[in-house]
């Protein structure tokens, strides 16, 4: 029996064909996924370039990344909630029948590895040197007691699944036809923070060093210099896409929104402590009114704790 159908964007972005296939070749063609457009995944899909997919159901919710190869698929970050992880499973399912071989962790907070689980096995999972340690002291297997039930569901089987690999500042992941690089992006936001970047597809999976729109939960080990040095290198990779951590997907704008964050904030806490004030003084008259409509503005002591702590050199 032979048939006439329309196929092709399985893997690569190839050209619509118009092809005369029997039904078992059919079968595999439909099988081998690609066909599925990103509307076809549901609302909170985005697709970014052939094969490379995005995944957040709100604006500030962190974001997976989810890269089909010609050897599996590789994802970047397991969803804000275990909801999240198990649309992103689904989808995987409808674009390809490979299996997901790799989930590379951002970060080690709880909305970006919590569905670890979900992938792996058969998934290999990686992060930098730290990620495994910070995770096992954080987990809390009781976290869903109080959750919504259908958080308690999708968390049926759930198990603390840290980093299988990590590496030392930079490595090198090849996968079918694609190359990832991943790049330690210190001190910039958790205890083991890590930048993808496609080379050949100039995509970059930067993580929560720079969110765009939103003030950071900046922790007592994070430095501005880092955070600085942190949206330097990465601009420096020259991405034609930037997909931060948490938040739309857009250009290397995101860091340089995020430099002159830091940079006046450190400039005005810097004049206030020359001036004489005390931490207090400057929490109760620091204005960035310029920022008033950034996300997260609960955020802002922990920011001006860290501007202190450049500007007092502590
Ligand atoms: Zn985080």
């Amino acid at each position: 029996m032979t048939v006439q159908l329309w196929y092709g964007r399985a893997f690569g972005g190839t050209l619509m064909k118009r092809c005369c296939l029997n039904v078992s070749v059919i079968v595999s063609v439909v099988a081998l996924g690609g066909i599925a457009s990103a509307q076809d995944l549901g609302p909170n899909f985005r697709k970014i370039k052939d094969g490379i997919y995005v995944q957040s159901a709100r604006e500030v919710n962190s974001t997976v990344g989810i890269v089909l190869t010609s050897e599996g698929v590789v994802l970047i970050d397991t969803g804000q909630t275990l909801v999240d992880s198990r649309q992103v499973a689904d989808a995987v399912k409808k674009l390809t029948p490979l299996p997901v071989r790799f989930v590379i962790n951002t970060e080690v907070h709880p909305d970006h590895t919590t569905g670890n689980f979900v992938f792996a096995p058969p998934a290999v999972v990686i992060n930098h040197a730290g990620a495994s340690d910070a995770m096992r002291k954080a987990d809390n297997p009781n976290r869903f007691a109080t959750a919504a039930p259908e958080i308690k569901a999708a968390a049926e089987g759930y198990r603390l699944v840290a980093p299988h690999v990590e590496y030392q500042d930079k490595m090198t992941l090849r996968v079918g036809e694609r190359t990832f690089e991943l790049l330690r992006v210190r001190n910039a936001h958790s205890e083991a923070d890590t930048a993808v970047w496609l080379p050949e597809e100039r995509v970059l999976f930067a993580g929560s060093a720079a969110i765009p729109n939103s003030l950071n939960n900046v922790r007592p080990f994070v430095t501005i210099a880092d955070l600085l040095a942190a949206a330097r290198m990465l601009r420096s990779l020259n991405p034609e896409v930037v997909v931060p951590g948490h938040g739309s997907f857009g250009t290397t704008k995101i860091f340089d929104e995020s430099e002159k964050y830091y940079t006046l904030l450190l400039e005005r806490v810097t004049a206030m402590v020359k001036a004489g004030k005390s931490r207090e003084q400057i929490g109760m008259e620091l204005r960035m009114p310029e920022y008033a409509g950034w996300a997260y503005q609960e955020r802002m002591p922990s920011n001006i704790d860290a501007a202190y702590r450049a500007a007092t050199g502590r």
